[in-house]
């Protein structure tokens, strides 16, 4: 017997309608290129994302065909996520800080026939536009610009596109599982890999997001996705924000602490996103003006190990609550959150902050697993240590048009990473499985080292990579940056990894550098500092 219930397809267009209508009014404040501040609504957003929709069909698109990006976080971007998938059409964010050669690789195998692009990157177009035969219409983020237009041949412009669009457009219905938006990952070997998200995965995905003991998104709250919507789709949160009806702050292309304290507090911002790096120049910016951020209760902070000594600095400084989440681009991206359970309530403040700073449980609708090289699973007790597997509704089971088969195992998505999971399935990432540093068979995490150098005051960044060692095979070699106005020895850094950890996992040298190499989403470039450094306790 079948169950006797609706059965409407997931679909993003069925975010932006909710938003709408129940919604209309839900304030967006965005930054734009150019400078100064623009306000809109969720009804607004609707009302332009139809016409985007229907002027794009105007265009002669088919179904499934790519509308690519190379924009910040601002409100053309939000309507383009939910005009050009709601529309049927697959929107291909590109992150405009890969190198040139990933850039014309990537819009190539995407072969996408429309990019929309902010000011900023038209010099990348300006030098691109002859390779690639694909694409068939360029419009800039804004309206008529004739100094614009004077640089790349045929450039048209939003706003006249957005003119020709109608607001009477009806979301077109179709199923659940088509192609709504690809992403590419960073990739730092090999070519750029193309994740296909579907609406159904991407629905669920913003559920789960939106969850209490995910992010706990409502309409009450004011979300500021410092993460750009060109890396996973800002982590789901535009989607998910259309969903629960939350004022949405987008703070265009100025990332700097000071001009995140002033958004934070000029539009009371509750929850913010982003990768650490980011938090780091909040909290510097802070000090420095000797402010607080009364209205934010939380920060989401994922993409690479949060330090605990940062959770410390947001908690005992500012108030501020920290939610420690994991994923990747294959993920959609949320695979974990860090938050407690009832169990958990009776430990101490130290007890808890110490689980807190781990990388969290999954949601409902994604399985984790720690496993051998081929998929057979090991204990989850908390010790085990082993590569770590996922599954779920938002995991990717091929990449986007590739020879090449899956590599999943018996199922599993192999996610690259080392990891412990504890019976309550809460998840350590120990390591990327290429960055842990085995000596002498046993394994050091480069993450641990690298949080214990992160809560050093003379330090203010840090990263650890596997050395060539003539006895141990290898061993653990720390680069670090001083902190402003500090002078600190190798002794004294190597000092402060006394008590913390094993003698023999302390590192065996300190490289001091200016600043480290960092890839197109804010990740420690580890490869490029084994290259540099690898010989550095042979020599
Ligand atoms: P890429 O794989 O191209 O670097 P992703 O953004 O998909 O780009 O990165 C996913 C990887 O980032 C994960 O596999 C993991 O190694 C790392 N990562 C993400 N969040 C965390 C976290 N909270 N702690 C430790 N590592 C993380």
């Amino acid at each position: 017997m079948l169950g006797q219930m609706m059965n409407q397809p997931l679909l993003i267009s069925s975010q932006i309608r909710h938003a709408a209508r129940y919604h209309a009014d839900g304030e967006i404040v965005s930054v734009e290129t150019a400078g100064g501040v623009h306000r809109t609504n969720w009804g607004e957003v609707e009302r332009r994302a139809r016409r985007l929709g229907s002027a794009l069909q105007g265009l002669g698109l088919e179904h499934s065909d790519r509308v690519a990006t190379l924009a910040w976080n601002n409100h053309r971007h939000l309507e383009i996520y939910f005009g050009v998938s709601g529309a049927g059409l697959v929107c291909h964010t590109i992150n405009p800080r890969l190198f040139p050669e990933q850039l014309v690789y990537i819009f190539n195998h995407a072969e996408d026939k429309v990019l929309f692009i902010d000011k900023t990157f038209l010099p990348l177009i300006e030098a691109l536009q002859d390779k690639l035969p694909k694409l068939e219409h360029v419009y800039l983020l804004s309206g008529k610009d004739d100094e614009a237009a004077a640089k790349v041949p045929g450039l048209k412009f939003y706003e006249d596109l957005i003119e020709q669009g109608n607001e009477d457009f009806e979301w077109p219905e179709f199923d659940e599982n088509t192609a709504s938006s690809l992403c590419y990952t960073s990739g730092t070997t090999g070519n750029p890999k193309g994740a296909l998200y579907s609406h159904r995965s991407t629905v669920l995905h913003s559920m789960a997001v939106a969850l209490p003991d995910s992010l706990a998104l409502t309409a009450r709250d004011c979300l500021l996705p410092v993460v750009p919507m060109f890396h996973v789709n800002a982590w789901g949160i535009p989607y998910a924000a259309a969903m629960v009806g939350a004022k949405v702050v987008l703070p265009g292309p100025g990332l700097d602490g000071d001009s995140l304290k002033n958004l934070i507090n000029g539009e009371e911002v509750t929850c913010a996103a982003g990768v650490p790096t980011l938090w780091q120049g909040l909290i510097g910016a802070l000090k420095k003006a000797n402010e607080k951020v009364p209205s934010l209760t939380r920060t989401v902070i994922g993409g690479s190990a949060c330090p605990p000594s940062m959770i410390a600095t947001f908690r005992d400084d500012y108030g501020v609550d920290t939610l420690h989440a994991w994923g990747m681009t294959e993920m959609s991206p949320v695979g974990s959150v860090s938050t407690l359970l009832h169990k958990h309530m009776a430990l101490s403040p130290e007890e808890q902050a110490a689980i807190r700073a781990k990388q969290g449980r999954p949601p409902f609708g994604v399985d984790l697993m720690i496993g051998d090289e081929d998929g057979n699973e090991k204990p989850m007790d908390g010790d085990t240590q082993g590569d770590l597997y996922a599954k779920g509704h938002w995991v990717i089971s091929e990449y986007f048009n590739v020879d090449t088969p899956a590599p999943h195992k018996q199922g599993w998505f192999p996610t690259g990473d080392i990891a412990t999971l504890d019976p309550n399935g809460i998840l350590t990432i120990k390591d990327r499985s290429k960055d842990v540093i085995k000596s002498g068979g046993e394994w050091i995490s480069s993450v641990e080292l690298e949080n214990i150098a992160m809560g050093m005051d003379q330090v203010a960044d840090a990263a650890v990579i596997a050395a060539k060692h003539a006895k141990w095979d290898e061993r653990p070699l720390l680069i670090v940056v001083k902190a402003e106005g500090q002078d600190p020895s190798e002794q004294d850094v190597l000092a402060g990894f006394e008590g913390q950890v094993a003698s023999w996992q302390v590192p065996d040298a300190v490289v001091f550098v200016d600043a480290l190499p960092r890839n197109a989403t804010g990740k420690v470039l580890k490869n490029k500092l084994r290259d540099e450094y690898e010989n550095h306790l042979l020599d």
